[in-house]
């Protein structure tokens, strides 16, 4: 039940007077005339409740409709009366702290950006690190009236981080070009200058570079490509049945007609997969690539398939120096090398695990990399697996 709302010390007051009214003489009547004339005129001069009326175009609303409506925004929105922050909807406690509710703005946001705009009625401003390090806001006020104010702030830090990503990749990607472009340019013009007077022998070597640079472009821009392909379909999940047994089977059978039966260790056995036969196969011939490039050149790498209990276990593991565990994290980024030299003169595009990862993701597969310096390392590829129906017997 609702407090009656009496300033109650005074009531107490009148009381007691009104008591002690009889006692010095006056009639009981007039003590009670006396009392009920008191508590009336304290009950008309209680303080009326604070309903702050909004006005905006079409009218005016109470602030607690107003406060009440931007409640269930997903965005952080504020309420400002003058510079004070009168309310914060559940984003805004949630993005700025509950805290913030009955401080002044400049304070809450004090950034230098958001203070500007603290200082107008209206306005926007790109305020960074509001939340975090790297976060960028997005800062908006509308103005209510002459005193009260909505603040809305937008997350703009994953539009941002995209952005970026998006310029850095086309920035490595060019310099990946270039490099080989530029040698290809310089060799031919030296070839093709009549006073160079290059010898046959030189002139061979010339051709070999010139060659190997050339196939260097033309694996880089066939690696770009599928990782483009894979990223435009990484939302549709593809559909053929495939035996990931059978066919790590083939190609670890063909790499090692290749490389030599030696160097490849196969234990596989049948695991079917819902998979885009290409893309896995893409996906086991850069594990064992990989493994062939940077493992033991005298040690064998193993290629095995296995049923594990809901999924189909892929494993490459190789034998040799083996990764330092602070190269792990980013070895599937593009274009990422923990040892740059030794990738390159290997032929590498720093692509092979961002498209191994892409490949992995769209089938809604995981990823493991373990290694142990001086041991050597191993990748794991887990994807579902497909249970087939069993047939009737006879
Ligand atoms: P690259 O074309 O350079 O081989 P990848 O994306 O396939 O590019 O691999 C990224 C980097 O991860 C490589 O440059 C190499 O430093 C490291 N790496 C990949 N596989 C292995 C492995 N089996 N053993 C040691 N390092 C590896």
């Amino acid at each position: 039940m609702k407090a009656l709302a009496l300033p109650w010390s005074s009531a107490v007051v009148a009381l007691v007077a009104a008591i002690a009214m009889p006692f010095a003489g006056a009639s009981l009547w007039l003590a009670f005339a006396v009392l009920v004339a008191w508590l009336a005129s304290l009950w008309l001069a209680r303080p009326e409740p604070e309903i702050v009326q909004v006005r905006t175009e079409e009218g005016s609303v109470s602030r607690s409709a107003m406060i009440a409506l931007v409640e269930p925004f997903s965005v952080p929105v504020l309420m400002l009366d003058q510079q004070r922050i009168a309310s914060a909807n559940a984003a805004a406690r949630e993005a700025l702290g509950p805290h913030i509710v009955g401080q002044d703005a400049r304070v809450a946001l004090r950034h230098p950006q958001a203070v500007t705009l603290l200082d107008k009625p209206e306005g926007m401003a790109l305020v960074r690190g509001l939340t975090g390090a790297r976060s960028i806001w997005q800062v908006s006020r509308v103005a209510i009236d002459e005193r009260f104010s909505l603040i809305e702030l937008v997350n703009r830090t994953a539009e941002a981080d995209i952005s970026r990503a998006h310029t850095d990749f086309v920035a490595n990607a060019s310099h990946e070009l270039r490099t080989p472009l530029a040698s290809i340019i310089g060799y031919v013009e030296t070839l093709a200058d009549p006073d160079a007077k290059v010898d046959p022998v030189t002139t061979a070597k010339f051709h070999n570079t010139v060659l190997r640079e050339s196939k260097r472009l033309q694996t880089l821009v066939e690696d770009l490509m599928s990782l483009s392909r894979i990223e435009a379909e990484k939302h549709e999940f593809p559909r053929e049945k495939i035996d990931l047994g059978q066919m790590a089977q083939t190609i670890g059978s063909e790499v090692a007609f290749t490389v030599g039966e030696e160097r490849i260790i196969l234990e596989t056995e049948p695991g079917v997969v819902s998979g885009d036969r290409q893309q896995l196969d893409q996906l086991v011939r850069n594990l064992i690539d990989n493994a062939l490039k940077y493992g033991d050149a005298e040690a064998p790498v193993t290629l095995r398939v296995r049923r594990d209990n809901a999924d189909v276990v892929l494993e490459v593991q190789d034998r040799g120096e083996g990764i330092h565990p602070d190269h792990l994290p980013y070895l599937t980024r593009r274009f990422y090398r923990s040892d740059p030299g030794r990738s390159r003169a290997a032929g590498g595009t720093g692509l092979g695990l961002a498209i191994v990862k892409h490949i992995v993701e769209r089938h809604r597969g995981k990823l493991d990399i373990a290694s142990k310096l001086g041991e050597g390392s191993i990748f794991t590829v887990r994807l579902p697996l497909v249970q087939q129906p069993v047939l009737p017997q006879g």
